[in-house]
């Protein structure tokens, strides 16, 4: 890895993780080497006093039961068993004047705690103190201890198993550390790396999408962490970004082919009119037909945009409770007359109430397609059926069943892509984008529309809607 790489190593966030972790490591392991040393240092030291306090209660007992004499010779020997550098015994008279003392040569620097004698004779039965003799290793630990009437021990003892102690402890805490560091930033390395390499995935897919690979995604490994969820927002985000772009691409494809024909005719009328020998009523007649398809042609536009914005969810849907039952009575009525002209029996069959929450004109735009449908696709004599019922206690069902010409099973599967027409309709007034804008108010409130069709035998479309308001997430 070069220097430059390794540099900027510095900005990731893998790195800001480890120092982190290695931080914080490092802080509870000296916290809890503070901890462990605070409590050793202050056993020995206790054990320390112990023992001076066990000799002094000796050396009293010696002297009530022994007499002086015994106590100062077994003063003598004990420094001389213990080791003549490790432990001093002094008495004293009650002004602090020393009467009797062992081998002092190696302890000339201590002298007498004025301060000690006058809180012993205050009362303190007992007064401890730690001397720090210059250019000594060790410290040391001295007693003064009233051990009979008017007799002071002084006892002194070397704080080496202290210092010791102190000295193993600094070692083995700087390697233990060191090590302990060294591990920790590995390991939160290694975590950190572990922990984020599927953000790299995401990061490599991203980068590989900007450069046009928009049918990627990024591997979903299941485990439901952070990471994961991250994954799956971001698959369904490229999910919604590529059916929007293939819409876009579908609606200039539209565009370039269905909206051609239109505008060509409204040329084509207008080249012949002013090309031949035309009357004023010619002129009159090319202005209404192509006012007429100026109005197709903006309505197609306009159902295009419609259908492209609801199917990607562009469009706000004003959700309202509404008696979808009465929606359909009032279309079906509205459509009567229409029926009767084309010699269409219409009946309906829908309940007083049945109530959903939706956007009532994008419905009323679903059902009016369905009927328009059914009476222009059946032939006279025929019967178109509409009814309205509770699927379930979610949602509700809007059947529209005719006896016309029936549709295809090479047609049925394209009949919802727009402006696919079947040739048999052909002969009746349409564009083809009915169905694909039903389809897309069903889906936007949550629901879906199913067809059944034989040719010459009649169709039978039901959209399913939920009761309850969809919020397309
Ligand atoms: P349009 O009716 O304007 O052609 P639609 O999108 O509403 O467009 O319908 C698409 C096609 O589906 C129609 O051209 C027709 O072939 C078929 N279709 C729709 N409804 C029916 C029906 N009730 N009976 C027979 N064919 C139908």
């Amino acid at each position: 890895m070069s220097l430059r790489n390794l540099l900027s190593l510095r900005h990731t966030l893998a790195f800001r993780l480890t120092l982190w972790y290695a931080g914080i490591f490092t802080i509870s392991s000296c916290m809890a080497f503070l901890f462990f040393y605070l409590l050793i240092t202050s056993v020995i030291r206790e054990r320390t006093d112990q023992d001076l306090l066990e000799q002094a209660r000796k050396f009293s007992t010696l002297l009530s039961t022994r007499g002086m004499e015994t106590i100062k010779r077994v003063a003598i020997m004990e420094a001389q068993a213990a080791g003549e550098k490790k432990i001093f015994f002094r008495l004293l008279s009650l002004v602090g004047e020393v009467f009797f003392s062992s081998n002092m040569s190696y302890w000339r620097d201590i002298g007498i705690g004025r301060q000690a004698i006058k809180k012993l004779l205050e009362g303190s039965g007992k007064v401890f103190d730690t001397i720090v003799i210059p250019e000594r290793k060790h410290k040391v630990r001295v007693l003064y201890a009233v051990i009979g009437a008017g007799v002071i021990l002084q006892l002194g003892q070397s704080m080496e198993s202290y210092t010791r102690f102190i000295e193993a402890f600094q070692k083995i805490f700087i390697i233990t550390m060191a090590f302990l560091v060294a591990l920790a930033a590995l390991v939160g390395w290694l975590m950190a790396r572990r922990a984020l390499a599927g953000l790299g995935e995401v990061t490599r897919t991203a980068r590989n999408i900007s450069g046009g690979a928009l049918e990627e995604r990024v591997p979903v490994n299941g485990t439901g962490d952070e990471i994961d969820q991250l994954a799956t927002t971001f698959n369904y985000m490229l999910d919604r970004i590529q059916k929007l772009v293939i819409g876009i691409k579908e609606m200039t494809d539209n565009i370039a082919h269905d909206l051609k024909s239109p505008v060509t005719r409204i040329r084509g009328v207008a080249e012949v009119t002013l090309t031949t020998d035309t009357s004023l009523n010619d002129y009159k007649n090319m202005a209404a037909s192509t006012i007429e398809e100026c109005d197709r042609l903006m309505d197609m536009i306009d159902t295009m945009l419609l259908i492209s914005k609801t199917e990607a969810g562009v469009v706000k849907l004003k959700h309202k409770e509404m008696n979808i039952a009465s929606i359909v009575r009032d279309a079906c009525t509205l459509f009567h007359p229409l029926a009767e002209d084309n010699g269409v029996n219409m009946i309906w069959n829908v309940p007083d109430k049945c109530t959903l929450y939706g956007d009532i004109r994008m419905i009323q735009r679903m059902i009016s397609n369905f009927l328009d449908n059914a009476i222009k696709y059946t032939q006279p004599g025929g019967t178109v059926d509409i009814s309205v019922h509770e699927k379930d206690e979610k949602s509700v069902v809007v059947s529209v069943k005719d006896t016309g010409i029936g549709i295809s099973s090479s047609d049925l599967p394209h009949i919802f892509e727009r402006f696919y027409r079947g040739d048999p309709s052909r002969a009746q007034t349409g564009s083809g984008l009915g169905l694909s804008l039903a389809r897309a108010i069903a889906q936007a409130h949550g629901g879906d529309i199913a067809v059944a069709s034989s040719p010459n035998k009649g169709s039978n479309f039901t959209g399913t809607l939920p009761k309850s308001s969809h919020n397309p997430s």
